[in-house]
C-alpha cells in the first residue's frame, strides 16, 4: 500500500500520488502518459492530476497495475488544501474497482496492454494478442483475479510466449488456468521454467504459426527472443524499446546482462524483418507509420550504438 507519509514531493497537488516505493518500471507512464512523468532522479510522479473521465480511468488502471503499490489515493481527511485541483472530482474506491475490471486495454487492432504488472518481473509490461487461431499472452502479468476473469471473457489463452527469463512471473498460474502452451528459449530456462511445453533452440527465426515468428535476439540475456506478429507488431522483451526523452528507439548496455556485442548483432538482424511497432517489456512502446519508417528508426539506433 502506498503511504501518504512517503508521498514524493514532485507530485502535483491532489489526491492521486506516487510514493517512495516506486521502482521506475514504466507501467504507469505507459498506461497514463498524460498523468505520470519521470523525475530526474528516476522515479515516477503525478505530473498532473487526471481531469476527464478517460484520464481518470487510465490513472486508476495505472494504480492497480503498479507492481509495488506505489500509487495511492489520499482521502479527503488527510489531503492538504488542493487549490486548483479542488475543482476536480475526487477519485473514489469504487472508481478503482471499475478500473481493475477494465484491464486489459486495447492499444492497437487486436493488441492489448494487460497492466497488472508483477514485482516478480520487475514490473515488466505484458500483452495479449487476440486472434482467431488462439490468443497469445506475451510475458507474464500478475495473475490477479480481475485480469484472469477478463482474459477468460476475451477468449482465454492458447499460447504464452515468454520473451526471456526475467519476465516469467506467474507463468505457472496462467498455464494451470488456461491450459496454454508456454514457449521460452532453452538458453533462458531455469528451475522454474524447465517444464514449459516448448523450449526453442538455436539462433534462427522459428515460425510458430502462419502469423507468428519467434526471433532469437540474444544479448540482454542469452535466450532473449522477440515475437513477430503479422509482420507488423514486434514484442521485444528487454531487447529494444522507445526512449521518450531521446525521441528514438533505444537499447542499453547498462541493462544488458549477457553480451552487449551479441545484443548489437541481434539488433542488426532485425533490419531483415518487416514490422512497424515495437512493444517492449520495459520502456516506451512505439508504433510507426510504416515498416519503412520503423526500419529508419532502427537503423538510426544501430548507427548511434556503433
Ligand atoms: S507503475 Fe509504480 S513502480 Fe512502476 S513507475 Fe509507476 S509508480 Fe513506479
Amino acid at each position: 500500500m502506498a503511504r501518504v507519509a512517503d508521498r514524493l514531493p514532485e507530485n502535483a497537488p491532489g489526491d492521486l500520488y506516487v510514493d517512495a516505493q516506486c521502482i521506475d518500471c514504466d507501467t504507469c507512464r505507459e498506461l497514463a502518459p498524460a498523468v505520470f512523468a519521470r523525475a530526474d532522479r528516476g522515479l515516477s510522479y503525478v505530473a498532473r492530476q487526471p481531469s476527464g473521465g478517460g484520464e481518470r480511468l487510465r490513472a486508476l488502471q495505472a494504480l492497480v497495475s503498479c507492481p509495488v503499490a506505489a500509487i495511492g489515493l489520499q482521502d479527503a481527511a488527510s489531503s492538504p488544501p488542493l487549490g486548483e485541483a479542488s475543482r476536480v472530482p475526487r477519485l473514489e474506491k469504487a472508481d478503482v474497482r471499475a478500473a481493475a475490471r477494465s484491464l486489459p486495454v486495447e492499444i492497437a487492432d487486436g493488441i492489448y496492454a494487460c497492466g497488472w504488472a508483477s514485482a516478480d518481473s520487475y514490473g515488466a509490461q505484458a500483452y495479449l494478442i487476440r486472434r482467431p487461431a488462439g490468443n497469445v499472452l506475451v510475458d507474464s502479468p500478475r495473475a490477479a483475479r480481475p485480469l484472469l476473469g477478463r482474459l477468460e471473457e476475451l477468449g482465454g489463452i492458447a499460447t504464452m510466449f515468454l520473451s526471456h527469463r526475467d519476465d516469467v512471473a506467474d507463468h505457472a498460474v496462467f498455464a494451470r488456468r488456461f491450459g496454454c502452451r508456454r514457449i521460452l528459449h532453452a538458453d533462458d530456462a531455469s528451475a522454474g521454467t524447465r517444464d514449459v511445453e516448448t523450449l526453442l533452440r538455436g539462433r534462427d527465426p522459428i515460425r510458430l504459426d502462419a502469423d507468428l515468428v519467434a526471433i532469437p535476439v540474444p544479448g540482454h540475456t542469452r535466450g532473449s527472443t522477440a515475437l513477430l506478429y503479422r509482420d507488423e507488431f514486434l514484442f521485444t522483451g528487454d531487447h529494444l524499446w522507445w526512449d521518450a526523452d531521446e525521441g528514438g528507439l533505444h537499447a542499453s548496455r547498462s541493462v544488458c546482462w549477457w553480451s552487449w556485442s551479441e545484443q548489437k548483432q541481434s539488433l542488426r538482424r532485425l533490419l531483415e524483418r518487416s514490422f512497424r511497432a515495437v512493444l517492449p517489456g520495459h520502456g516506451g512502446r512505439r508504433i510507426a507509420a510504416s515498416p519503412e519508417a520503423m526500419r529508419a528508426e532502427l537503423r538510426a539506433l544501430i548507427d548511434r550504438l556503433g
